[in-house]
């Protein structure tokens, strides 16, 4: 079966075509800046690579642009469009209503469709991408795989806020998590290589990218996630601020900032690019601190002491952690940060082995010292792989 998993961003798609159940990549690719200044198309089939400037005013012919991708060019990764037999979306908001991937019919669009007002920049293009492809091949099941479907396991002393219950139960405000994906699916590989059952696996995932969260998973399942209602609180992230006071907001009314200047502040203008008042990249900071900038130094600080506050928060709701699961760009690769984050953890049972952590780099790999009683795991993500695993089962069974 041909499986193609499209994840659409706010100016973005990315995609991939698997041959299942064997999970091979046929062909991966990044649509950037639609809508933009010169788009760009970076599309990889059979080996070979190749970007080039594109046509790509809306979603609809970025969608439309990669199907003609996928059966023309050089190397063609399909004969004709229709050997496609599923397509998997990811969708960032589902709410309470999806606690699993599920086939797209009229209900789950309009679901989505109402859940945009709480991922306003996530949900409406995962919508169109949605339609669009649709349209394009139509009578081909399509399925949701929701960021928040993992999370649905919350109890609720985790996934409730302690706001005025009434007005919590009737506008649905609760923590819901996202990256639930790839939180699912590193909790679940992590258990596979330390030959735990994946049902017992207690482990603390930490998903570091641009956007940042984590998640305590008891018995493989999530029981506490740092991000809330929306993907803004928690950890320190790209441009985000995660955790604040929220009299900080009422403050900054009271002199004068909008709601809608608060918002893109806070989602925006903070987190490591506020702070470092450089750039919102892990690399560039980290080079930009070696030759002595300060402010670089405290973004990475203070993104660093926030993931261990967590690392310490999440110990004690387990009780017992057999590991904790290092992925997303920067738990891939930046060695320096991940060390930070462990750093001072005996008392917890953490310690990390400074050879080992700098030797692995965007692959799976064991960092933990001899003595550390906690497993350390890099397990590089694979949301888009999870998605197909999803589409395969739920296309298989109707
Ligand atoms: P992501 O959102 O998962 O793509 O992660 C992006 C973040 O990972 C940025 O802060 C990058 O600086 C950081 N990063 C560090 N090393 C790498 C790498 N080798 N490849 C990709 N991202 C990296």
């Amino acid at each position: 079966m041909k499986i193609l998993v499209v994840n659409c961003g706010s100016s973005s798609i990315k995609y991939q075509l698997f041959l299942m159940p064997e999970k091979m990549v046929l062909a991966k690719g990044l649509l950037e800046r639609i809508g933009e200044a010169e788009p760009s198309l970076l599309h990889t089939a059979r080996g070979l690579s190749h970007r080039s400037f594109v046509d790509a005013p809306t979603h609809e012919s970025g969608i439309d642009l990669i199907l003609t991708t996928l059966t023309s060019g050089p190397n063609p990764a399909l004969a004709k469009i229709e050997e496609i037999n599923a397509v998997g979306h990811r969708v960032v908001h589902g709410a309470a209503e999806f606690t699993d991937s599920v086939l797209i019919d009229d209900g789950v669009l309009s679901t989505i469709e109402r859940m945009a007002d709480l991922a306003p920049l996530h949900n409406p293009p995962n919508l169109v991408g949605i339609r669009a492809t649709m349209r394009f091949l139509p009578g081909i099941p399509q399925v949701a795989s929701f960021d928040t479907a993992f999370h649905a396991t919350l109890p609720s002393a985790a996934h409730s806020y302690s706001l005025p219950y009434e007005l919590c139960e009737r506008l649905g405000v609760r923590r819901f998590g996202f990256h639930g994906t790839s939180h699912r699916y590193v909790s679940w590989r992590a258990a596979e290589l330390l030959g735990i059952n994946r049902s017992e696996i207690h482990c603390i995932t930490c998903h570091l990218g641009n956007g940042c969260s984590m998640t305590a998973v008891r018995n493989g399942r999530s029981v506490d996630t740092s991000m809330g209602l929306t993907p803004l609180e928690g950890l320190v992230m790209g441009t985000r601020c995660g955790d604040i006071d929220p009299a900080i907001l009422l403050y900054l009314m009271g002199h004068g900032f909008s709601a809608a200047a608060l918002n893109k502040m806070c989602n925006k203008e903070s987190g490591l690019l506020g702070i470092s008042g450089s750039s919102n990249d892990m690399r560039e900071l980290e080079e930009r601190a070696s030759a002595g900038d300060r402010r670089a130094r405290l973004a990475i600080d203070i993104f660093c002491y926030r993931v261990k506050k967590y690392i310490g928060a999440y110990a004690a709701v387990l009780g017992r952690v057999d590991a904790v699961v290092f992925t997303g760009g920067i738990g891939e690769n930046e060695a320096g940060v991940r060390a930070q984050c462990c750093s001072d953890l005996l008392l917890l049972g953490i310690e990390i082995d400074p050879d080992r952590n700098v030797l692995t780099r965007g692959r799976e790999g064991e960092i933990q010292s001899d003595r550390s009683r906690v497993k350390l795991l890099v397990v590089p993500t694979d949301e888009e792989g999870a998605i197909a695993g999803d589409t395969y089962q739920l296309v298989r069974r109707n």
